[in-house]
C-alpha cells in the first residue's frame, strides 16, 4: 500500500489520535496504524477505529448524567 497523498511507502507504526468533543478532549498516544514514511499521514485499521468509537460511546453514555446534574454534588 502506498500513501494516497504523496505515494510514499507505508510502514506499520503507531500514531496519536486526538478527539475533541463538547466538554472534553480525548488523546490516544499510540494507536497502531500504517504511517507514511514520507509525509507522516496515518491510516488506521478499521478494527482500531471501532475500538476508539467504542470508548467514545462509553464516555458519551456515562457523561450524560454528569452534564444534566448541576454541580456541586458533595452532600
Ligand atoms: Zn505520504
Amino acid at each position: 500500500m502506498k500513501c494516497l497523498y504523496c505515494q510514499g511507502l507505508m510502514e506499520q507504526d503507531t500514531s496519536p489520535v486526538h478527539i475533541d468533543r463538547q466538554g472534553y478532549h480525548l488523546t490516544f498516544d499510540t494507536v497502531p496504524a500504517l504511517v507514511c514514511s514520507q509525509c507522516g499521514e496515518a491510516y488506521f485499521d478499521e478494527q482500531e477505529v471501532s475500538k476508539i468509537q467504542a470508548v467514545i460511546d462509553a464516555i458519551e453514555v456515562s457523561s450524560v448524567p454528569l452534564r444534566q446534574r448541576q454541580l456541586p454534588v458533595a452532600a
